[in-house]
């Protein structure tokens, strides 16, 4: 796999401005054909317009998605210095219809299109993102504006709490009904390593059945990850890799057949070694 020169950018720093990316990338990038419900495409701005009429006004993006999620002010304070009420989504909202929907459906392909019962070309399994494909971060988006901060973000992410990451609407019970269908559940996250306690403790008050030698952290020292480190640049895994690799190394090493991949990155899902993927939405930031 080839190095892109937008690896070098901090993860999460590019948020608002790209908000209408994800969505339009469907139809800009390579590789995407296998990602499915991506929702209808709005355009992404150029990266170097000639004209402001190019661009969305990023006021005007940020009323949108408040709208979307629909912006509901909690009892919860925020868990870096508790003076802050959080937001959160509203569970009759548009996002969560959408992504119950997209849950719905996968739900019906891996119960009846996809039987563990049916040959597989090993263990049959499913694959899941966490940030806002299992844990919805919403509450976190609108606390910082938009920008991402290492320090306060982990501060959310320690916290452990379904109260502060919910389980996005529809995908704990999809997991739950996975796992009784005999799928083994897979979850994998750009999240470092540090942040094992605090992800576990949200995944199970979140509702999701979590087996804690099946959830990936960020480990670039981890074996099957050598490979992308050695490039003629030297630099490090991007997400692509890091991903796609965990996923061969699940499949080929530990013997499963990933069924079904879930993300609400592009990069979660591209890079192969899974037999479908699922495009969850996320239109608060984008993810080289
Ligand atoms: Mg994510």
């Amino acid at each position: 796999m080839k190095h892109l020169p937008s690896i070098r950018r901090p993860a999460r720093t590019a948020t608002i401005a790209l908000a209408s990316v994800a969505a339009g990338m469907a139809i800009t990038v390579p590789g995407l054909a296998l990602a499915t419900n991506s929702g209808q495409s709005v355009p992404a701005p150029p990266a170097n317009p000639t004209s402001a009429s190019q661009i969305q006004n990023v006021d005007q993006v940020k009323t949108a998605i408040k709208g979307y999620y629909g912006d509901t002010t909690t009892t919860t304070m925020d868990p870096v210095n508790g003076t802050t009420a959080l937001h959160q989504f509203n569970p009759d909202g548009a996002y969560a219809h959408e992504t119950e929907g997209i849950a719905a459906s996968a739900d019906t392909f891996l119960t009846h299109e996809a039987k563990p019962t049916q040959k597989h070309t090993g263990k049959p399994a499913i694959l899941f993102d966490i940030d806002d494909t299992t844990l919805n971060t919403y509450s976190y988006e609108i606390y910082s504006n938009f920008v991402y901060n290492p320090t306060s973000n982990a501060a959310f992410v320690n916290a452990g709490s379904a109260a502060v990451f919910p389980a996005v609407p529809g995908m704990a019970d999809l997991e739950n009904d996975a796992i009784a269908q005999g799928y083994s559940v897979f979850f994998l996250t750009g999240r470092p390593a540090t942040q094992l306690d605090g992800t576990l403790a949200n995944l199970a008050d979140a509702g999701y059945n979590v087996d804690p030698n099946n959830v990936f952290l960020k480990d670039l020292s981890a074996p099957w990850l050598q490979s992308c480190q050695t490039d003629s640049n030297n630099l490090p895994c991007t997400t692509t890799e890091y991903k796609s690799l965990t996923r061969k190394h699940i499949e080929q090493d530990l013997g499963y057949d990933i069924v079904a991949n879930f993300g609400d990155q592009f990069s979660d899902l591209n890079g192969g070694f899974a037999d479908k993927t699922y495009k969850i939405p996320n239109p608060m930031y984008f993810l080289p």
